[in-house]
């Protein structure tokens, strides 16, 4: 087809020529050629200046008219320019697809050159990292001496985590990923969550072992007394009562462990019950009794009969953790009231003492494990630490909560808060929504207040 195009004027001229040379003469069919082919050239010389233009300017444009052989030659670089076209707007498309993704994600991604310089960044890499534009040093945006030493001498391991200006109280995780052309992939990863949960993990093993430490030492001791030196039988007793009291304890702790765990590696409570609510308090009204020894007057105000949908041996944990509480953080001639009330369709069983109280600053830390306000009050009446971290965990799994006010000297009132839904009998009222805490004097409404807390 080319040929045929390109060689079809210059043949239609020569057969021109030939007839001139035979008709007229061989001097006009020459002077006949010779225009013609100059003609020819400069027409030729014309395309080939159009597409030389055209080669130079922007793709966009759109192509020279051609004639002959250059119609087929147009034609065909027109259709590698479209598909070109074609193919470069559908990549442009995905590319664009992949930055709003890339954008999207949580994690700051930053691509760093082979000489440390950013060379692109997504979204969340430029809010944390405050990179506002590319090609200059990333030391220049991500300054903490850890980063530009891990930058350094990384060999990629051990990735530092550091706290960024731009995210006050959380920790960031800045990994480096080796790419192809010698540069680098930043990947700036929010592990506060983790490192608190890495924390916890830490302090409860610290805890732990520091509880079981005192009575394991006091054990051993006296245990190793009683073997190496002969003892009165007066000091061999008390010697026995004390390893006694310290293995109790022991026991005290891992029980309290267990139930901890327990309640933490199961949703809610596995079985359910209709529990007499007056029944129960009495029979726990009476260990604390025994426990008080006649220190304390214990007075149950629970007139009607509630009943509660709940887990028995649950909820008398609580109970139990409350009254005993109660009972030995008042001093002697203190008194002790457990209440029942229903409060806008919620159930309340409040434990309230006239004890020693808590300051309000460590209210909002009272019900985390082994936090105490007196450690040395607290393990001398055989505390574990443990006990309103139960409870706490006890009523969130029943869908309610714990409430807490307290004033020094003055005393504190723990109030067990039951969803209307859990009550059998009672005329619930809609939603299990927020509600002020219970003051320590029942009759009294108190709002938040400095000597309250919900948990
Ligand atoms: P503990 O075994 O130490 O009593 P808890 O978790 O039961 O552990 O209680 C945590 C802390 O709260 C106690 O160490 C104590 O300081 C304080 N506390 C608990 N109940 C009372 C109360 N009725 N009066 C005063 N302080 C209390």
């Amino acid at each position: 087809m080319i040929w045929f195009q390109a060689l079809r004027w210059p043949g239609i001229a020569l057969a021109i020529a030939a007839a001139l040379n035979w008709l007229v003469s061989a001097q006009a069919a020459a002077w006949w050629l010779a225009a013609v082919l100059a003609g020819y050239a400069l027409w030729q010389t014309l395309r080939l200046a159009r597409l030389h233009h055209w080669a130079a300017l922007p793709r966009q444009r759109e192509l020279p008219m051609g004639a002959g052989a250059w119609d087929v030659l147009f034609e065909r670089i027109g259709r590698y320019v479209n598909l070109e076209n074609e193919t470069r707007s559908e990549l442009s498309a995905e590319l664009a697809q992949l930055h709003a993704a890339v954008d999207q994600l949580p994690d700051g991604l930053t691509l760093i050159d082979r000489l440390d310089h950013v060379e692109w960044c997504n979204n969340a890499a430029a809010e944390l990292h405050g990179i506002f534009a590319s090609g200059r040093p990333v030391h220049h945006f991500i300054r903490q001496p850890e980063f530009v030493d891990y930058l350094d001498n990384s060999g990629y391991r051990s990735a530092p985590v550091i706290a960024l200006p731009s995210r006050p109280g959380r920790f960031f995780e800045l990994r480096l990923h080796p790419v192809d052309d010698g540069g680098k992939l930043l990947i700036t990863r929010d592990v506060t969550d983790q490192a608190r949960l890495d924390a916890m993990r830490r302090d409860f093993v610290a805890n732990v072992s520091h509880e079981i430490r005192t009575p394991v030492t006091v054990i051993g001791g006296f245990a190793e007394t009683l073997l190496s030196i002969e003892v009165d039988e007066d000091s061999r007793r008390e010697y026995l009562s004390t390893i006694l009291k310290q293995s109790q304890t022991m026991q005290r702790l891992v029980d309290d462990l267990l139930t901890l765990s327990t309640l933490e590696n199961s949703g809610g409570p596995d079985t359910e019950e209709q529990i007499d609510i007056r029944a129960m308090v009495e029979a726990i009204a009476s260990e604390a009794h025994a426990l008080s020894q006649g220190g304390h007057t214990i007075e149950i105000r629970i007139d009607d009969k509630p009943t509660v949908l709940a887990s028995a041996i649950e909820l008398e944990s609580a109970i139990r953790n409350l009254m005993t509480n109660a009972v030995r953080y008042t001093p002697v001639g203190g008194r002790i009231v457990v209440q029942w009330r229903d409060r806008d369709g919620r159930g309340e069983l409040q434990v309230r003492d006239t004890g020693i109280g808590i300051a309000a600053e460590h209210l909002p830390r009272l019900t985390e494990r082994f936090y105490r306000v007196d450690r040395s009050r607290s393990r001398g009446s055989g505390g574990t630490g443990l006990g309103l971290a139960i409870v706490k965990h006890i009523m969130n799994r029943h869908g309610g909560d714990l409430a807490i006010e307290s004033h020094v000297g003055e005393g504190s009132a723990f109030t067990l808060r039951f969803p209307g839904r859990r009550l059998i009998g009672a005329t619930p009222s809609g939603a299990d929504g927020d509600e002020a805490p219970v003051p320590a004097h029942p009759d009294a409404d108190v709002g938040d207040s400095p000597g309250s807390i919900r948990t």
